[in-house]
């Protein structure tokens, strides 16, 4: 590289500077190198291929312009990752398919990528979406009275085109276990990126973690923020396994920006958002602030229909398997935990029915699935009907119970409330405190230890518990 060369680049780098701004210019071309200058092409190299596939999509008409203003007989710009110019590189045909965002990537002219033989994951690796079931669409989607609103607002999201304002936003969905969460949310990232009407991105919460980490690592917050944008329809999933402070502050950044820029969200967790005790309360209150929906635990109709839809499906692989109507009813009626037990069940009868080569029969089910049965889930219980049936029992309002009053008349419903949370729901102690008016955590315990004391002596009231927990769990 001669001194002219290098002065020049210092010129060209000047002029994009000024173009595009400090923070622009620090975030995308702050480690672009010049490489080599020969005849009508430049080449340049940037140290990721993230880097490289968002200048490319982003910048490149730009950056040429700003070395044609330099000299003019330049026609090409030529980018590469510089860890890899040491290596082989294995150039694909001029104008092959770029990497970048799962594909998607608008071509240009006059950049060429040059590609690793490897596979450029790229920008892929750092945001692509997390794989999806081909099994999860609509139309495997059975309906009914648990998943109704769920899946209207799903099948409205996924409809939804570029220039709708956006109904709900974000559309929180949530539900114990194999309720058929993830499988709406797919269906959603199926639909919406057939119809290609807006890109919708899927990822688990952990692929939110992963992406955003490792892009903090190999490039600026900013550059996966600017990646983010070109995104219409955000889908998250499991969000409750979102963890750490920063990825949390992010996770709220990512999630105000796309909102206020009129992107949708999609979210799906196994609590609602008050429930989601490590978010912080702005968080929250923006997830509870466009449509929280909850998806029953499935009804038995519903899980025969699940059933018969499966056995539909199974055939089409197995035209012999066949599942009498009493042996469907059977199942739908004893193995009543969720969705995917019911998956189970019937692929232990496929798996002996094909093995054996015996027919499905009542009898040979109730050997099968035995171990899948269980007694009905207890209902989730949350904190806010504790509140409010606790103080319906007591005559006191719900905001006395989270009031700092001490007469007797609220301490005791409070303490009683405080108890039925510590044993009826999973949250902490110092949740619970916090869904009590903010209370300490040691104000909790001290409830909790009290009232068991109580209960043993107090028989009125060890059956006024009983018959609260009774209508909380019916
Ligand atoms: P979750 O994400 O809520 O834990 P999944 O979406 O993984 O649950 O569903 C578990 C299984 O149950 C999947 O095989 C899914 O296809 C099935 N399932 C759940 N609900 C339905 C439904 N309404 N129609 C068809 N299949 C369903
Ligand atoms: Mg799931």
């Amino acid at each position: 590289m001669t001194t002219t060369e290098q002065e020049r680049w210092s010129r060209v780098k000047g002029r994009l500077r000024t173009e595009v701004g400090e923070d622009v210019f620090s975030s995308w071309f702050g480690r672009m190198d010049l490489e080599a200058m020969d005849g009508s092409t430049v080449r340049l190299s940037v140290p990721t291929r993230f880097l490289k596939s968002w200048i490319q999509s982003h910048y490149a008409e730009r950056v040429l312009a700003c070395w044609q203003a330099e000299e003019s007989k330049l026609t090409r710009v030529e980018l590469i990752v510089r860890s890899a110019v040491l290596r082989t590189i294995v150039a694909k045909p001029k104008g092959a398919e770029l990497d970048g965002m799962n594909g998607q990537m608008p071509r240009f002219n006059g950049i060429t990528g040059r590609v690793l033989a490897a596979g450029d994951a790229g920008m892929h690796e750092a945001l692509g979406g997390s794989p999806l079931d081909p099994r999860f669409t609509f139309e495997n989607f059975v309906v009914g009275r648990s998943n109704t609103l769920a899946h209207a607002a799903a099948k409205q999201v996924a409809a939804g085109k570029r220039t709708d304002p956006v109904m709900f936003n974000p559309l929180y969905i949530h539900a114990g276990v194999g309720l058929g969460k993830t499988h709406l949310l797919q269906a959603i990232t199926w639909t919406g990126n057939a119809i290609g009407e807006r890109k919708v991105l899927y990822l688990t919460a952990e692929k939110f973690m992963y992406g955003f980490v490792s892009a903090l690592r190999t490039q600026t917050a900013l550059a996966f923020k600017e990646a983010l944008r070109g995104i219409g329809v955000l889908v998250i999933d499991d969000l409750q396994f979102l963890q750490g402070k920063s990825t949390q502050a992010e996770f709220c950044h990512t999630l105000n920006a796309l909102i206020d820029a009129g992107r949708q969200v999609v979210i799906a967790s196994d609590r609602p958002p008050s429930d989601l005790e490590s978010l912080d309360d702005r968080v929250r209150s923006r997830l509870a602030g466009g449509l929280v929906v909850e998806i029953a635990p499935l009804g038995e109709e519903l899980r025969l229909e699940i059933l018969r839809a499966r056995v539909a499906a199974a055939r089409a692989h197995h035209p012999a398997f066949d599942v009498p109507l009493n042996v469907l009813t059977y199942i739908a009626k004893t193995v009543t935990h969720n969705g995917r037990d019911l998956e189970g069940a019937l692929n232990r009868l496929l798996a002996h029915n094909k093995l054996t080569g015996h027919p499905v029969t009542l009898e040979m089910a109730e050997r099968e699935v035995r171990d899948l049965i269980r007694p009905q889930e207890p209902k989730r219980v949350k904190i806010e009907d504790i509140q409010r049936i606790v103080a319906r029992q007591y005559n006191v309002s719900r905001s006395d119970l989270l009031s700092s009053r001490r007469t007797a008349n609220v301490v005791r419903p409070r303490q009683v409330a405080m108890y039925l949370a510590k044993t009826l729901t999973l949250r902490s102690l110092p949740e619970i405190g916090r869904r009590f008016g903010g209370r300490d955590h040691t104000t909790v315990l001290h409830a909790v230890r009290k009232i068991e004391n109580l209960v043993g002596n107090d028989l009125a009231l060890a059956e006024e518990i009983e018959s609260l927990k009774r209508q909380l769990q019916e």
